[in-house]
């Protein structure tokens, strides 16, 4: 599956936010959003575009953006991802959010076992995980609650994993996952609840987005 392979920072300064997309680097000083908070560009920095006063559509794009781009996943696949979530049950916002959550990448990435989205999932695709005890190599692959991952054993013993499972205790789990760092293994307990879900994603937009 095809993903964003350009300029990174460019796109939280789009966005006028932090998105974590470079793990550890979006927590030191060389965070280029904490730089050059402002727009990407040759007239990011001028007066007029900062004053402009934005439109509904363009407030509803912007969030549509900010949520592909926090979870690394392209137009097609997003507009797919919302057309999933009208036809489940409920609200499909939530319902929007639950599938980005619950996507194989996100929750490596939830458990600690990589430093951003990006990381796990070339981690994934690179194969060193398995679901359900099972190798699987999609990031996207969806997860639901009961499902196992864990390290495959050729790569557990590697010392890029040790010290990813020593960086992974001191990162917090979601109450929806469960985590044993010893053996380089996780679970999902339940689906996500709006509240366990803290990305500065709204979804109520995205929905108002693709109902025009
Ligand atoms: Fe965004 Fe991280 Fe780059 Fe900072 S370092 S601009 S938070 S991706």
């Amino acid at each position: 599956m095809a993903r964003y392979t350009g300029p990174v920072c460019k796109l939280c300064r789009r966005e006028g936010a932090k998105l974590y997309l470079k793990g550890s680097r979006c927590l030191g000083p060389k965070c280029s959003f904490d730089k050059r908070g402002y727009g990407p560009g040759q007239h990011g920095q001028q007066a007029q575009w900062r004053r402009r006063r934005d439109s509904d559509f363009a407030i509803q794009l912007r969030a549509k953006q900010r949520a592909r781009r926090v979870y690394g996943v392209l137009e097609r696949q997003f507009r797919r991802y919302y057309r999933k979530a009208v036809r489940e049950r409920g609200l499909t916002g939530l319902a929007l959010l639950q599938l980005l959550e619950t996507r194989l990448d996100n929750v490596v990435y939830r458990l600690g076992y990589a430093r951003s989205r990006a990381e796990a999932r070339q981690l994934v695709s690179h194969g060193h995980f398995l679901l359900n005890g099972r190798r699987t190599n999609v990031p996207s692959a969806r997860l639901n609650p009961g499902d196992e991952i864990a390290v495959r054993g050729g790569s557990r013993g590697r010392q890029f994993f040790q010290a990813l499972g020593d960086d992974a205790e001191g990162r917090t789990v979601p109450t929806w996952l469960t985590r044993d760092v010893s053996n380089l293994t996780g679970k999902m307990e339940t689906m996500p609840a709006r509240q366990e879900i803290d990305e500065p994603v709204n979804e109520q937009l995205i929905v108002e987005f693709y109902s025009r």
